[in-house]
């Protein structure tokens, strides 16, 4: 990722300058967590602009993207159901986020649109956080000896695994439902990617191997108290093995309650989320996000 030229305006500088505006476009938007991570940090900072949600009917998509570039607005974020949709209408794609096909920030830098993908990024810097992978001098986190078992092939997994390979994970397992759209997914890693990738529909031809981590990155938890992994397959894994959700909401899923039953270590989707947005904040502002302002706003 590039970084922005122009510093906004900070508290260091004392510059009052005019009112700013970011914010999150998506359908729906209302139940998002990012207001409430981004606008302590913006407030933190000096930085005199406000996080707004912005629901975007399809209609409007096209008129909401191009009033990115009127001055004052830093850019956005965007979530469900246009993080694919809104590629072709910016005018940079950064090439990680090509690559995955997938956009969730946007910055307007000069009148031009940039899309940024920093949730791929975002579930590395949580995986490492929960101390799982090492940072490397070059600032990237490394998964070299690690096995990812991957939950999932829809958009959310299309990032983690294009994240995963370029970690240097030494293989990675997708199961998904759909048998196909693993497969999809598997070949399109192994394009650029020389780990190897396998793919399955069925849990039960799973094998553990050790220093394993397994990310649910399907929605099966979101809403209903089911796991997208049987117990009993779980429980073959080793004890060092690292169980992460996707999910934050709830924070408790039934795969990490398992998970904490078998004593394994495991971490729901938030350290994810503050992360993706550190990142997205880093990018508008040009400026170091203040974490732990955001992690507490996020825990409140
Ligand atoms: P998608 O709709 O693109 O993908 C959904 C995935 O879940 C598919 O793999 C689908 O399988 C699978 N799935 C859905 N229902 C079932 C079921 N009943 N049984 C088995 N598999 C099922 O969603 P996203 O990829 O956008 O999001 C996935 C999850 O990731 C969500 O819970 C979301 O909240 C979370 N997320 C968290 C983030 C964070 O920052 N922590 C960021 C982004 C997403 P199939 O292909 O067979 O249909």
């Amino acid at each position: 990722m590039s970084a922005r030229n122009t510093v906004v305006g900070s508290k260091q500088s004392g510059s009052k300058g005019p009112q700013l505006r970011v914010g999150l476009i998506g359908d729906p938007v209302a139940h998002s967590f990012s207001p409430r991570l981004q606008q302590p940090a913006l407030n933190a900072l000096g930085i005199p602009a406000t996080y707004e949600l912005w629901r975007t009917p399809a209609e409007q998509l096209l008129v909401r993207i191009r009033a990115l570039c009127q001055q004052g607005c830093l850019g956005a974020n965007v979530t469900i159901p246009y993080k694919e949709s809104v590629l072709p209408l910016l005018d940079v794609v950064d090439p990680l986020a090509a690559q995955i096909g997938a956009v969730n920030t946007i910055v307007n830098r000069d009148d031009y649109l940039h899309g940024y993908n920093t949730d791929a990024p975002g579930l590395l810097r949580a995986l490492h956080e929960h101390g799982v992978g090492s940072l490397q001098a070059d600032g990237t986190i490394s998964l070299k000896g690690y096995t990812a078992v991957l939950l999932g092939a829809g958009g959310a997994a299309r990032g983690a695994a294009f994240a995963l390979a370029s970690s240097g994970i030494e293989r990675l397992v997708i199961l998904n439902r759909s048998l196909e759209r693993a497969q999809l997914l598997a070949a399109l890693i192994q394009k650029s990617y020389e780990c190897p990738v396998f793919s399955l529909s069925d849990p039960n031809f799973l094998i553990p191997h050790s220093s394993s981590i397994i990310i649910n990155a399907t929605s099966v938890g979101l809403h209903e108290e089911v796991s997208p992994l049987p117990a009993d397959v779980l429980a073959r894994f080793n004890a060092d093995t690292f169980v992460y959700d996707m999910i934050y909401n709830p924070i408790q899923t039934n795969l990490l309650l398992q998970a904490r039953t078998m004593e394994l270590r495991a971490a729901n989707g938030l350290s994810m989320l503050l992360h993706q947005g550190a990142l997205a904040f880093e990018l508008w502002t040009n400026q170091p996000a203040p974490l732990e302002i955001m992690r507490a706003a996020l825990m409140r």
